[in-house]
């Protein structure tokens, strides 16, 4: 028996009652692996209960106490990688080293934001600017909201679950995590780490279960909710919370534009699209999903993408540098993205590879490159979430420029070409949150800035200061150390004051404009 292949043990749910259960399916070879207890709503306003009770002492242990809690959660990670990668790899279907990316990304982000909560989160004093407040001490400060929940994807069942509670909790709340249904395990995992480094209990629970009944029920009572998922479902859950103030920030779908300039790096160019678009499966929310190409490199690079494309090996993710390729996650993602390619070929593009589903059990697709296509086809204007790489064959930057904007999303995006001062020009012309130059995806791991969505990708970002204040409310802290009896303000009103405060107006303010 593997250890994926388990019951958990009912301490790992978080108090769930195992009257019902969710089967949790290997993508890879359509076997089931583990049968989960889920939550009803009152189990989940329960935990949410407890973890309220137990935020205040979570809090009061300070930032010292928190980021050592979350580097002994990260040497816990690298002593567990192996189980943590075969969990991941089961659960989701992605490969090996796909997996082992998450893990980094999550060790890195332990340490990353244990180091720097402190800073971002410190009172901010500033030198008063108005009249009003000479002398007085002027403060924001950071307040934690108190429970945040974050319900999460399946595609990055470690780096958008998990790896998004990591601030929070830093920040001094508790966190309910809710998975998606497909993969729960990987949390589950984390929740076991973070209970044998010594995280208090009920400081960091998962909650399994449907979208709408756990999902809805974390949405009625939480103080604060971090959503990674379908732009779809992202607004559901923003008309729900409206109904009671409730903070959130969505982090939604994409359909992310590269553009190919004349003069770029074509051999690069090649090979980032193809990592782009067909790592983790083309599941990765800032995934390439449409490439457009200067007309002078267009025949060179498409020959480049399909020479890499059909070398690309794919199966059940094995051991490390064994499979590039894996699963689909969810059948019905796999119906999105057959239905996308045939949609595309019966308009007139051709299958330059690919644009087959696999055989046997498992959920796969072969990685399909598309040209000859245009912006009727869905492959082009909606997210396909699949391993799919069309390629438009556009006359100038200009056109490329007006055709990646052409979306309703604006989550990332990438540019290349041989002078990167150029290319960071047209990536200056992108309506999306992210753009890359000359790479691709590896915008993600530059923690120190934000990354979030324009347009229907999102709202509020994650990284940055904002990747950790979004977690907390703040204080507006005004100080008078030396105060009079009256101020100019204060009532009574006379006409001797209004006269002062109006000669005040007119010395500060009154000498034009332009001064
Ligand atoms: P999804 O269907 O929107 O589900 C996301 C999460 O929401 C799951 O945990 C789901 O639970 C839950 N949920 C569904 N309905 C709900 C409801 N009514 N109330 C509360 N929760 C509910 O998205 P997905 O298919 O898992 O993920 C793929 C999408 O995520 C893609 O669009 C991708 O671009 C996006 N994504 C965005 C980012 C980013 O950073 N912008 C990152 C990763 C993924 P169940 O699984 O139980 O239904």
């Amino acid at each position: 028996m593997t250890s994926t292949e388990q019951q958990p043990s009912q301490s790992s749910v978080n108090g769930a009652s195992a009257a019902k259960t969710l089967e949790v399916t290997e993508p890879a070879t359509g076997r089931t692996i583990s049968s989960v207890p889920v939550l009803d709503r009152d189990g989940v306003a329960r935990l949410v209960e407890r973890a309220r009770a137990a935020q205040p002492g979570w809090q009061a242990l300070g930032y010292k106490a928190r980021g050592d809690l979350m580097r002994d959660m990260r040497a816990w990670i690298v002593a567990n990688r192996k189980r943590v990668i075969e969990t991941l790899c089961r659960e989701s279907g992605k490969t090996y080293d796909d997996a082992q990316l998450e893990l980094f990304y999550c060790a890195d982000a332990l340490g990353f934001w244990a180091k720097r909560a402190p800073k971002w989160l410190a009172d901010e004093r500033e030198r008063p600017h108005s009249p009003m407040l000479a002398g007085r001490k002027v403060i924001n400060r950071y307040v934690p909201y108190g429970v945040v929940g974050v319900i999460g994807p399946w595609n990055y069942p470690l780096v958008n679950n998990f790896g998004d509670a990591i601030p929070a909790l830093m920040a001094g709340n508790t966190v309910i995590l809710k998975p998606a249904s497909a993969t729960p395990l990987s949390s589950m995992l984390m929740a076991e780490g973070m209970r044998e480094v010594g995280v208090p209990d009920d400081v960091f629970a998962v909650a399994n279960g449907g979208g709408g009944e756990v999902g809805g029920a974390l949405v009625d009572a939480v103080d604060m909710l971090h959503f990674t998922g379908s732009t779809e479902v992202g607004k559901r859950l923003a008309e729900q919370g409206a109904t009671r103030l409730l903070p959130l920030t969505l982090e939604l779908g994409g359909n992310d534009p590269m553009i190919v300039l004349r003069d770029a790096n074509l051999e690069r160019a090649a090979n980032a699209a193809v990592f782009g678009a067909f790592q983790n499966s083309g599941q990765t929310c800032i995934s390439v999903e449409r490439v457009y190409v200067e007309a002078d490199a267009y025949e060179p690079f498409v020959a480049k993408v399909v020479e890499k494309v059909r070398e690309l090996r794919q199966g059940v993710p094995g051991t490390g540098g064994t499979v590039d390729v894996g699963a689909m996650t969810t059948s019905d993602q796999l119906d999105i993205l057959d239905e996308h390619v045939r949609d595309a070929v019966d308009k007139g593009a051709k299958l330059e590879a690919g644009g087959l589903r696999g055989e046997g059990p498992g959920q796969f697709y072969a990685p399909t490159v598309l040209t000859g296509v245009d912006h009727s086809m869905k492959v082009m204007r909606e997210e396909t979430f699949g391993p799919t790489l069309p390629i438009m064959r556009v006359a100038d930057e200009d056109e490329a420029v007006r055709l990646a904007n052409d979306s309703e999303y604006g989550l990332d995006s990438s540019v290349f070409g041989g002078d990167h001062a150029h290319a960071e020009r047209v990536a200056r012309r992108l309506e999306s949150g992210a753009c890359v130059v000359n790479d691709s995806l590896v915008n993600y791991f530059a923690m120190e800035i934000p990354i979030g969505g324009m347009k229907q990708s999102g709202v509020g970002a994650r990284h940055g200061r904002i990747g950790i204040q979004k977690y907390c409310q703040r204080q507006n802290l005004v100080v008078t150390r030396f105060g009079l009896d009256r101020e100019l303000y204060y009532m009574p009103y006379s006409k001797r004051n209004t006269k002062l405060t109006e000669l005040m107006i007119r010395a500060l303010y009154g000498r034009g404009a332009r001064r």
